[in-house]
């Protein structure tokens, strides 16, 4: 089956008992035994439950994987993952990777001894450099949050094989749509589900596959001893946003294609950053592992302009953290969703005050740029 007909029949399709063409939603916490030791799957719905099951199997047909588990959020997914792990681990994190991820093993982890360092993964032989006896994995964000740097994915799961290392992809931006870094030769893949698997901004999720069954019995075995697992509800909620990926990305993609081309041609930006937009080689690379750029866009606008001014001027754009649902979403990334980073680090990594992200939505595009244009000309503050 093609991806365009899995999102919407892969997993558990339907009910075989009634016909029902949605999994049904099993809210219920315990289930009936049959005798001592005897039980029909399930016996308690943090172990497992038959709606979540559903956006499990769903996810780890997408992502061509061995298997799948559904978290409450990106972060409880995210942290699952680490429990993998144990202290004097060392993880090795993309620069620019999601803030909360850095502030995971950065705050929280960190108070266990598990280790972390963060590298440029866009260049394998930094990567390589950084490689040693206690690196038990490379954590990848490719494109990355919000400066899109592309890191070679089958590159650096090769590199990891060779040392034993596993490779965690968080294709949160791609989605299995655009990208499916199992089949490029990753380990595990994790998604904020919150975001455009989700897509209609009204759920908080998280979603990991794994490629072999002894990643899958460990991680099972970390869900159910530490709990964050999903509600009924909102796997069943997810599994509705999950069936109009296809059509929502391509609208995504195309309103993009939009304000790209409206940015380029605007003056009074000084930088766009979309994956591969202008360095030919991460060009190449993004496009031999993904069949798009995705919907996220990041820009500077030049000092000319009051860029809080900017931001609450729009009427149809929303300022708002969280980006992938079906309204378009604008943040400032140094104040909002990378805050959690130390102003030095950032400033490294190149999220300047002046940088803005746009998660462009499924909305008219012309109604998009003329909201953008309308408050560019609010925002002038002369020259
Ligand atoms: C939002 C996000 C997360 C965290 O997910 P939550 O669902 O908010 O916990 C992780 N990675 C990326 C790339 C994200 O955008």
């Amino acid at each position: 089956m093609k991806i365009e007909s899995l999102l919407i029949h892969g997993g558990i399709d339907g009910d075989e008992k009634t016909g029902a063409v949605n999994v049904p939603l099993y809210l219920t916490s315990t289930y009936k035994q049959d005798g001592i030791g005897q039980h029909r799957g399930y016996e308690y719905s943090r172990t497992g439950n038959p709606t979540r099951e559903a956006v499990e199997k769903l996810i780890s047909d997408l992502e061509d994987g061995h298997k799948g588990f559904a978290f409450a959020s990106g972060m409880a997914a995210t942290t699952a993952v680490m429990m993998l792990f144990k202290a004097h681990d060392k993880i090795l994190l993309s620069a620019n990777v999601y803030g909360g991820t850095f502030r995971v093993l950065d705050k929280v982890f960190k108070n266990f001894n598990l280790q972390y360092e963060l590298v440029d993964t866009s260049d394998i032989n930094k990567v390589k450099a950084k490689i040693d006896i206690n690196t038990k994995a490379i954590f990848i964000e490719t494109p990355t949050n919000p400066l899109m740097n592309i890191t070679d994915i089958a590159a650096i799961s090769k590199l990891a094989r060779e040392h034993n290392i596993l490779t965690i992809i968080d294709n949160t931006f791609m989605t299995p749509y655009l990208q499916q870094p199992i089949k490029l030769g990753a380990d595990i893949v994790l998604h904020s589900a919150t975001k455009y698997l989700g897509g209609h901004s009204d759920l908080i999720a998280g979603l990991v596959v794994v490629n072999n069954a002894e990643l899958a019995d460990k991680l099972h075995f970390v869900q159910n001893a530490t709990g964050g697992v999903l509600s009924p509800f909102d796997s069943w909620l997810l599994i509705r946003g999950i069936k109009t990926l296809a059509v929502r990305m391509d609208r995504h993609i195309a309103n993009t294609k939009e304000i790209i081309h409206y940015l380029q041609n605007n003056p009074v930006v000084e930088k766009i950053y979309y994956p591969g937009f202008d360095n030919e080689n991460s060009d190449n690379i993004h496009h031999k592992q993904a069949t798009s750029g995705g919907a996220m866009i990041s820009f500077v606008l030049n000092k000319n302009y009051d860029i809080n001014k900017f931001l609450t001027s729009l009427q149809l754009i929303t300022l708002a953290e969280s980006l992938g649902g079906v309204e378009s979403l604008i943040s400032h990334p140094a104040s909002m969703t990378h805050a959690a980073i130390p102003a030095e680090i950032r400033a490294e990594l190149g999220i300047t005050d002046g940088l803005i992200r746009l998660s462009v939505g499924i909305e008219n595009h012309e109604d998009l740029i003329n909201d953008i244009s309308n408050a560019l000309d609010i925002s002038f503050k002369g020259i």
